[in-house]
């Protein structure tokens, strides 16, 4: 470990939005995965979570699909697993996260309409049927970004990324990258599992 490469994982970690993070429930494209997790680096997200596809799919978390397709960034944005969609979106929201669905509802919101500066967690739904609908209940928000096309949803990295973005944009005006919001001790110890994992 070079003086350098410690600097620069001081220097990510000191950006590092604990309280920024996604839930995946059942992303079963790896490609997808790989994806959305390297956004969640991109914009400071410490941990993601997710409950892994049906079948059992596990490997496309630590396996070589999802590893040779996210640029790294699994590295640097740990994945916790979760059994179940509301069982984690209770969790979540026990640790003080407000969580928002991506969902279409009769209550969803326009995802700008949020505040991001709060703990977020936004619920991610499978490419096939999207979140489902108990725990979109269970969310804080549901939230849906706008579309004028002939197709009715994005594609799920495409729709992670727009919200995740947005969120860094408010969290940017807020000042929340000016200093670290880890902990000193948290911002050591991370250091120390980056530095030699
Ligand atoms: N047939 C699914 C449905 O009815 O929800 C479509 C799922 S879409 C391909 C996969 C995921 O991408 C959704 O569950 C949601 O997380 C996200 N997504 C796609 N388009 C979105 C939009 N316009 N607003 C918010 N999230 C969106």
């Amino acid at each position: 470990m070079t003086p350098e490469r410690y600097a620069k994982i001081l220097r990510v970690l000191s950006k590092r939005q604990p309280t920024l993070t996604v839930l995946m429930d059942e992303v079963n494209k790896p490609h997808n995965l790989s994806a959305i997790v390297r956004t969640c680096d991109a914009v400071g997200v410490l941990q993601a979570h997710a409950v892994p596809p049906r079948g059992g799919r596990l490997v496309d978390f630590d396996g070589h699909t999802f590893e040779a397709t996210s640029g790294s960034a699994h590295k640097w944005v740990p994945v916790q697993k979760h059994a179940e969609a509301v069982g984690a979106v209770r969790d979540l929201q026990a640790q003080g996260f407000q969580v928002l669905a991506t969902h279409l509802s009769q209550r969803s919101v326009d995802y700008r309409e949020v505040d991001y500066t709060r703990p977020t967690c936004v619920l991610l739904g499978a490419e096939k049927w999207g979140v489902g609908d108990e725990a979109a209940d269970a969310a804080d928000h549901n939230i849906i970004i706008p579309m004028f096309g002939m197709v009715q949803s994005l594609n799920v990295s495409v729709a992670a990324a727009t919200i995740l973005f947005e969120a860094q944009r408010q969290r940017l005006a807020a000042g929340m990258y000016d200093a670290p919001q880890l902990g000193d001790e948290d911002l050591r110890r991370w250091a120390f599992e980056w530095a030699y994992p």
